[in-house]
């Protein structure tokens, strides 16, 4: 009977190149095919531990651009250790371009060993500056959301139009504008959506096209 391998095994082994095939034959002798080479002469590779055997897969969206590819993350505790298309993104089908294909440097810098380590310049907190002051506060998310949201009210309040200087009604407020985000899904960004334009929220945009 032949294996069976599912469409997104496939694609995965593929997108691998010898990884994948690691990930079936680790720990054996493997000899490749050369078309012209004589049998005797092939020459042979051992394979090692496939990398990703132990990490951790979270499937993700690329934060570039609006594609929004799908990816796969491959994380041991903080560190991500490689990333790939993931397949079952209909979206992409398992695709990245190259930029996406880096993403991984996002979290990791190469130090002056040349080994590759988790860049800890990454800011993961959330960070103040008061009005005049010159330096950063570090605060947490329950303060940072509640903020915004003050200051939200506060603007709408202010310059909240329900007609325009034609008397026509428009309900809205020129004064806040938005950028959605390549990260996030369709149902999400309708949520986004549905909120910006309650609060008469007019001006959005995407960052994908900063
Ligand atoms: S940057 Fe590349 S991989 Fe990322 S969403 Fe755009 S096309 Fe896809």
């Amino acid at each position: 009977m032949k294996p069976k391998i599912s469409r997104r095994d496939f694609l995965k082994y593929l997108g691998l190149g010898t990884a994948g095939t690691a990930a079936l034959l680790e720990g054996v002798n493997v000899t490749p095919a050369f078309a012209s080479t004589p049998e005797d002469k092939l020459p042979t590779f051992e394979l090692g531990p496939l990398k990703i055997k132990k990490a951790k897969e979270t499937a993700s969206v690329c934060a570039y651009c609006g594609c929004g590819c799908g990816l796969i993350i491959y994380s041991e505790g903080e560190r991500v250790i490689h990333i790939e298309g993931d397949p079952d993104n209909p979206n992409s089908d398992g695709a990245m371009c190259c930029k996406g294909m880096a993403l991984g440097d996002a979290n990791t810098i190469v130090n002056a060993k040349r080994k590759r380590e988790l860049n800890r310049q990454r800011a993961i907190d959330v960070l103040y500056r008061a009005p005049g002051s010159s330096k950063w506060e570090k605060k947490d998310w329950d303060w940072a959301l509640t903020e915004i949201a003050k200051r939200v009210k506060k603007t709408r309040d202010e310059t909240f139009e329900e007609k325009d200087e034609n008397g026509i009604t428009v309900n809205r407020t020129q004064a806040i504008c938005h950028i959605g985000s390549a990260s996030i899904d369709n149902e999400e960004n309708y949520i986004m959506h549905k909120l910006m334009r309650s609060l008469g929220v007019i001006n959005l945009d995407h960052h994908a096209r900063l």
